[in-house]
């Protein structure tokens, strides 16, 4: 537990044997009450340390609400164990309602897995990453009554006034919180500092991409010193971050292009010729997760480029190929 400013505590809870490593749980205390933001999985790992790290800043659970920024495990999954009588759970209103609804994807018009299928994701392999989804591992062990967050609404918490910014992208309903006196933004996994926030897509309901990247220009706009992200490191300068984002996404974009140039192609296809930092010999020794975390990324970056009029779709066999005819570049 580190006391980063008056009353605002961070805690690290390990992510162990996740290529993620660790999440950051933030904390705010006053006189009347705490706020929580981002709790971490349901496993015993994250549950220990936060424990312990509640238990120093020594706050009253029955006076602490708590903010999941997403409904993404490693951000919620412990919320339920937090709450106590008095105190409330708080979430974007789009995550909150996938969460009531049982499943992150049960607005769909094709089902996720119908959509991995149509995207040339084997069969095999899709059973395996399903089983070892931390979404499915890791998250609450009980359904919680989120009260849905939107834009705008604010949190007064001692010295601290949070604003609620929703920035669609990683998850549809994801939501930063910006206290704009002390110039504070909290961004859950939106700004990352060490590692590149993932955008799938596996739906073609929207575009997690063009949102997320619309998402980003809104954030730049904000005058912030400090900005204080779901995993890793603390960001300093969170426009050049933001440059660097929207930069990482345009030369992605880009070499999906290429590798189209070079045929048509399913998603699945694509994500095999695109290079990835994971250490391992090829595709085929990806592990089965990151197979699938690298396809969803590659089916936003398509599905992006779809929508801009770059690549064009076919759908042959029950798969959706992708194409182009090579001219144009983001
Ligand atoms: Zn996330």
């Amino acid at each position: 537990m580190e006391e980063i400013l008056p009353r605002l505590y961070r805690i690290v809870l390990p992510l162990p044997r996740n290529p993620l490593k660790e999440i950051n749980s933030y904390v705010l205390t006053s006189n009347n009450r705490n706020l929580i933001i981002d709790t971490g999985m349901n496993r015993p790992e994250c549950q220990e340390v936060l424990d312990a790290g509640l238990n120093e800043i020594g706050i009253d659970l029955e006076k602490t609400d708590i903010i999941a920024t997403h409904y993404h495990a490693d951000h919620q999954g412990l919320v339920f164990s937090l709450l106590k009588k008095g105190s409330r759970a708080y979430m974007g209103e789009s995550d909150a309602r996938a969460m009531e609804a049982g499943s992150t994807t049960h607005a769909r018009k094709i089902p996720m897995g119908d959509y991995a299928a149509l995207s040339g994701f084997p069969n095999d392999v899709l059973l395996e990453a399903q089983k070892n989804h931390p979404g499915f591992k890791y998250g609450p062990q009980s359904v919680v009554d989120y009260i849905h967050l939107k834009d705008g609404d604010t949190f007064n918490i001692g010295e601290y006034s949070l604003t609620v910014v929703e920035t669609p992208g990683h998850t549809e309903g994801h939501i930063c919180l910006y206290e704009p006196n002390k110039k504070i933004f909290f961004s859950g996994d939106h700004v990352l500092g060490d590692i590149t926030p993932n955008i799938q897509a596996w739906t073609d309901d929207y575009d997690p991409l063009g949102l997320y990247l619309t998402s980003l220009k809104k954030v730049y706009d904000l005058d912030v010193e400090l900005c204080l992200p779901g995993h890793r490191t603390i960001v300093k300068d969170i426009r050049k971050r933001v440059t660097e984002l929207l930069e990482h996404h345009r030369v992605r974009a880009n070499e999906v292009i290429s590798i189209l140039e070079r045929g048509a192609k399913n998603a699945y296809q694509t994500a095999s010729e695109m290079k990835w930092d994971i250490v391992a010999k090829s595709w085929d020794a990806f592990p089965v997760m990151q197979k699938w975390f690298a396809t969803g990324e590659t089916i936003a970056h398509l599905r992006y480029l779809e929508n801009k009029n770059l690549i064009q779709r076919d759908v042959s066999n029950g798969l959706i190929f992708y194409s182009t005819d090579g001219t144009k570049r983001l």
